[in-house]
Formats: C-alpha cells, structure tokens, sequence
C-alpha cells in the first residue's frame, strides 16, 4: 500500500483490549507488526522524534483487533439453505443439512468463500472445523491465522478400537503440513492442524472425547439419578453406557475425566453448562466459544452468558456455520449474547467491552495464538498487526463500544492481516485513500 517503512493508523477510538480504550488513539506497523500503540499525538511525536518517515492513514470511527472466529465450519459455506428455517433441536437439524451435505459441494471453493466473508467483516483469525480433507487449506490460502480441526465423529468405542483410530490417523497424515517460512514468507500464518472430536450426548453412538457439544438438558450434572461424584466413568466405557446403567454424568464431567479439557481445548457452543460444569471449565483453563445464533436456528436454548461472564469463566464467540447461522459476521454473534447478557440480568457498564474482548483477544487464547512470535488477538507493541475498522460513530467511550456491540454487525470498513490491507470498503478508501 505504500513504500513508507511505518503507517500510522489513526481512528477516534482505539480499543487495544489488553489496554484502556483510547479516544483519538493510533497504532503504528511496520511491517507484520505492532511497532507503537497510543494517543495519536504521543505516537506520531515519538515517531517523529526518531525521525522515523510516517504514513498516515486516519479513520474517524473505531479500530480494534481483528476479531477471532472461534468456531466455525468454512466448508458449509454453500450450504445457507439449511438455516433458512428453525429447527426442534439436534437430531431435527441434523435431518435438515444431512441430505443437503450428503448431495456433494466442492468444499474447497466453499470454504474459500467462507474465509473471504470472515475476511471482509474484520475476522482476521478462525478456528475452522474441517470434515473433508479438499477445505483443510482455506485459512492459509486467504492468509487467515488460526487452527484447522480435523472432525472427528460418531465412532462407537467398538468401531474405534477396530478401525475408528486407524483411519483418522491416516486422514491426519495425509493432511496438509505446516508451511516453510522460508518459502512463503507472507503465509507466516501459525497454522497448525488439530483433531476435533464432535460429541453428541443425544446419540446412541456417542464416541470418546469433544471439542464441540451439544449435549442435551438430561444430560446435566443436574439431575442425577446417582450423586455425580459416585458417576465418575471408568476406564473406556462410554457416556452412553454409562447413562444407561444410571450415573448421571455431564459430558463436561465424563471428558474431564477422559483427560480432555485444558487450556489448548476449548469448547463449542456450551450451552447446557450447570454450575458444576463451568467450574471444571474454569479449572481447566478451558474456553466456551459461544455461537448464539445457532443455537437460536438448531432450536437450543440460550447460552449462560450472564454466569459466565459472572464467574470469570474464559469465552470466546463463534459463528458456527452457514448452515445453521445467518452470517459469518462475528459482530452479528456480539449483538446477539448483548441482548441474551441483559436478558440474563446482567446490567454492568463492561458488557460491551467484555464480549468485544471475547471477540478478539478471548478467541485468540482459546487457540493460543495470543502467545508467541506472530502472537494476535489484542494490539499491542510486537503483535501481529492484525486490524479492524468499523463505521460506527464515535461518542464517549461506553456508549461507543456499546454501539459497535450492538451494531457492528455489516459494518467493518477495513480489515488488516499482517499488515498488509485485505478489505476495505468504498467509504473506508475514499476517507482514507488507503485500498486493499
Ligand atoms: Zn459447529
């Protein structure tokens, strides 16, 4: 964009996360990094006293981290049709997108387009479940960071045993590997790829282990038919076993048992949580990506926004996919647990800054890609200048952030990926001059 070694982003208001919201705040990069982060007038000084040649680019509305997308699915991209209606819960929406699934996409093209939309409503890091092997490229090839999940699904302990573990080590073998810095030296992308076991308590088939579930009401630590510290499982018996033969085990409590959970695990969707069950999360230092609006379509409940946010559990937000979601906008998910916060009755003047930093900085720790060289999530001195602009108006702090909570949704301007510009819109360009 422009042959100066620094540019000097500029904008009303500057959310860092890891720091207090700035008005009249700006952000200097020189190449893939953060080199200076601050009021505008303090950055642009000590620039100019290092005599440091700047160029600028000034926006009058918000700037934050780019957003993380902790849960999603590019590969259902082609596959909206699914979430044009509402569903009475799991096993109905799964009758929904079976045949629509079963009838053959090119998953590839469709999880490309899915990770331009992320792209172009400021999503900058994903963590995206891939269940065939042609979608395992999307967020490298757009540029994205994040982590690929291999999906894993509906093996009973038996088939797994015989052939389950045999035939997802070779899919995960023959998968892509991590690319040479050296030889793409603008892919420099933390691209790992990771198993994703998918865990449905509502099966007869339900397999060992989870990142994603969606476990039923019955199946909460809640009501018990035995005291849940006498259902612990044992050995490799599996949750459906065991709830057949009366302990009243959550899939929380059975996982943690199976050595699952811990800070490089985070689950999706996290909706049927007792109290129980969050404390173990907390615990273990694992993340809830919560996909609200999915939930809403798969005709689920609500998740415990409120509770979490109360206990201090870690949260994240996710999109889930096209195929129960009407938009991989991530701000559209924001607004979406705002309403469910209050709803839930919690009323603190930190609720818009608290999910925008779930948005963001929660996603990006959820994956661990908060830490380290290309460390994102948050805007800070030496992290990756991953960037979002959005075309709110800028007020004081509180109501701003509340504002763009409430209605970010279709309204990034631009996005940055390494610092390099891969969207803008007209009204970004045009007050800006900067294009991607
Ligand atoms: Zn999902």
């Amino acid at each position: 964009m422009t042959s100066f070694p620094v540019t000097l982003y500029s904008a009303a208001l500057v959310l860092p996360v890891t720091a207090p919201p700035i008005l009249d705040g700006a952000i200097a990069v020189r190449g893939e990094k953060i080199l200076h982060v601050g009021e505008r007038a303090w950055v642009e000084r000590s620039l100019a006293e290092r005599g440091v040649p700047v160029h600028h680019v000034h926006w009058d509305g918000v700037l934050t981290p780019g957003l993380v997308n902790a849960h999603t699915h590019l590969q259902y991209t082609g596959m909206a049709e699914v979430a044009h209606r509402t569903y009475q819960g799991f096993e109905d929406w799964i009758t929904g997108f079976n045949p629509v699934y079963q009838r053959g996409h090119d998953w590839g093209a469709d999880a490309a387009a899915g990770a331009a939309m992320l792209v172009a409503t400021g999503t900058t890091a994903a963590a995206d479940i891939v269940t065939d092997p042609e979608a395992a490229h999307a967020l490298h090839d757009a540029g994205l960071s994040g982590i690929a999940y291999w999906e894993v699904m509906d093996w009973t302990n038996a088939d797994w045993s015989a052939h389950g573990r045999a035939e997802v080590e070779a899919a995960l073998d023959s998968s892509p590997t991590v690319p040479a810095p050296a030889s793409a030296p603008t892919r420099r992308t933390p691209w790992r790829f990771n198993r994703c076991w998918r865990f449905r308590t509502s099966s007869a088939s339900a397999a060992a282990a989870s990142t994603s579930t969606w476990a039923s009401p019955a199946s909460s630590a809640s009501s018990p038919t035995r005291p849940a510290s006498r259902g612990r499982p044992r050995g490799s018996a599996a949750l459906s076993s065991l709830r057949q033969a009366g302990f009243g085990t959550s899939a929380t409590d059975y996982v943690d048992h199976l050595g699952v959970l811990g800070p490089d695990c985070h689950v999706a969707h996290g909706v049927y949580m007792s109290e129980r069950d969050r404390a173990i999360l907390r615990a273990r230092g694992t993340t809830v990506a919560l996909c609200p609006r999915s939930n809403h379509i798969i005709g689920l409940d609500n998740p415990p926004v409120a509770a979490y946010l109360r206990e201090g559990s870690p949260i994240a937000v996710g999109t889930d996919s096209l195929s129960s979601s009407p938009s991989l906008d991530l701000m559209g998910e924001v607004k979406e647990l705002m309403r469910i916060a209050r709803v839930q009755g919690y009323s603190g003047d930190d609720l818009a800054e608290r999910l925008l930093t779930a948005a963001t900085l929660g996603g990006a720790h959820a994956m661990g890609i908060d830490e380290g060289p290309h460390r994102t999530g948050y805007l800070a001195v030496g992290a990756r200048a991953d960037l979002a602009f959005f075309d709110v108006p800028v007020t004081t702090i509180t109501e701003t952030l509340t504002t763009l909570a409430e209605a970010g949704d279709g309204h990034a301007a631009a996005t940055i990926m390494g610092g390099r510009a891969r969207h803008t819109s007209a009204r970004f360009t045009e007050q800006t001059g900067a294009a991607a």
